[in-house]
This record gives structure tokens, sequence and C-alpha cells, in this order.
């Protein structure tokens, strides 16, 4: 139910999208210290860089990174375009919890579960995991929001089998992939990540969310391979100064031509959330899903 476009509605979606701005910029430092065991309460936001503890007034979501022309004030320097356009990412998650659900527990819910998915892709393209401290959560919080009518699985029943099948369907393929590959072919995270999926969108959200991902991956993947980018993970190593604190999986390297799958089901959960309709009505096959 879109809200009316009067002036204090506009003043709720300016507040809506600040919201989101500073959730987006504190999925920066869950992005950047989750994975390597820190805690994303103390210390204050610190330069990735030099290490030097960050004043309010140049952690300002998008504006600061702005105003310093993209360098740390200290050390000067280049501060990664990633955390403003995480930032702006979260930014429009929450003018569009707004826009969609109104002032409501939905758009609080609506805004958490698009922030979290945010949070869980960046980490799996810095270092190939989905971390269970995430997903169990994300699981967790999906059927307690549609126990409210505060997901988008049409009823709990829906969600509660969106997790188990979604769980069950990819543990299997993990399994079986691992048992006739003799390799990790569907990492756990992703089981966990689908499961999860399935509690916050609905049984019926599964199969499109997978061809979504299936299809975006692979268009991906083989791009990588054909500009001859997927051979090293030097590209991310770069990006994400903090993968750097994380030496547990130092001698873990990742698979030659190869893209995580975490953030493509991510991209295919926000894309189904936010474009169910459109896509049914582009591809009427997928308006059984619905
Ligand atoms: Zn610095």
């Amino acid at each position: 139910m879109a809200p009316d476009p009067s002036v204090p509605a506009a003043f709720a979606a300016a507040w809506f999208t600040v919201l989101g701005a500073v959730v987006g910029s504190f999925l920066n430092v869950v992005i950047a210290r989750v994975p390597a065991g820190l805690s994303i309460v103390r210390p204050g936001s610190r330069c990735p860089r030099c290490e030097k503890p960050i004043a309010w007034y140049d952690n300002l979501p998008v504006v600061s990174w702005l105003l310093l022309r993209g360098r740390c004030r200290r050390c000067a320097l280049p501060i990664s375009i990633r955390y403003p356009l995480v930032e702006l990412l979260g930014a429009a998650a929450g003018y569009l919890a707004w826009r969609r659900h109104g002032l409501s527990g939905e758009a609080g819910a609506e805004l958490a579960f698009v922030a979290t998915l945010v949070a869980l892709a960046f980490i799996d393209l810095d270092t190939w995991l989905l971390p269970h401290v995430i997903t169990w959560p994300l699981l967790a919080a999906g059927l307690l929001a549609s126990l409210l009518g505060w997901s988008a699985a049409s009823t709990f029943p829906s969600s509660l089998w969106g997790a188990a099948v979604g769980w069950g369907v990819f543990a299997a393929l993990s399994w079986g992939g691992e048992k006739v590959l003799k390799k990790e072919a569907l990492g756990f995270g992703d089981v966990w990540l689908l499961g999860g999926l399935g509690a916050w969108l609905g049984l019926g959200a599964l199969l499109p969310v997978v061809l979504l991902a299936s299809i975006q991956g692979s268009v991906v993947g083989i791009a990588l391979v054909l500009l001859g980018k997927a051979e090293t993970g030097e590209r991310r190593a770069n990006e994400a100064p903090a993968a750097d604190e994380s030496a547990a999986d130092e001698d873990w390297v990742p698979p030659r031509n190869a893209v995580p799958f975490g953030p493509f089901l991510a991209l295919g959960a926000v894309e189904w959330l936010y474009g169910a309709d459109l896509l049914a009505r582009a591809f009427p096959a997928l308006g059984a899903f619905r």
C-alpha cells in the first residue's frame, strides 16, 4: 500500500532514505569485520588503510566520501568506492521499503532483509564465505517476520516450507555434488542462505530465485572467463582491504574461472522481492510461483 504524496509523506520518504543510508554505513562495518571475527561495535569506524579512527563528520554516509573525494583525511590513501555504493544500496532499500509498505513493521522487516542480503553478497565476494552468524539469524528472522505477517511470504506455512525445502534441496545438492564430483560443488553457506530466502519469500519464490541466480551467475561467470578476469583472487584482495585481516583461509585459493554463487542468490531474491509482478508479466510461466 503506497502512502499518499503529501508533505509529511515526503519527510517520511527522506527519513527512510537516510535511515537506509545509515544502515548501509553499518553494513560496511559488518562486511569488513564479521568475516575476520571482529566486533562490529568496538572500536568505532577506522580507516581500512591507516587504521586511524574516523571522526563522525568524516563518516556521514555517501556525503563524506564525496567531500573527501574518496580519500582518508589522515593518510590520503583511497577509500574504495564500495563504501558509498553499499550506503547507496541501503538508502535505496530504505526508500523502497517505505514506498512499498508505508510506516509499518513490513517496511522495517523488508529493509532488514535486503540489508542482510547486501552484507552477505559482499562478504561472499570478498571471502567466498556466507557466515553462519548471519545466515542462521536470517532464517530465524524470516520465520518470525512471516509469523507477524511482515515478510513477503504469503503465509506462515509458505515461509516454513520455503525454509525447509530451500535448505533441503540445496543440502541434497551439496552432499550429492560432493559425492559425485569429489569436491565441494555447493557450499553449505549457500544451503543456509537459500533456507533463509525461502523463509522470507515463501516456498513459491524458491524456483524463480534459483533460476534468476543461475542465469545471471552463468552470464557473469562466462563473461569473466572470456575477459580473462576470473583466474586469480587478486581483484578481490585489492578491493577489500579488510579481507587481509582474516589469515585463516590464506591457504585456500578461490577456484579458477569461478564466481561465488551467494551474491547471485541474493540478487535473485531482491529481484523477485521487488519485481515478481514485472517478471511474471514478462515471463508468464513464472506467474505460477507468485
Ligand atoms: Zn587512512
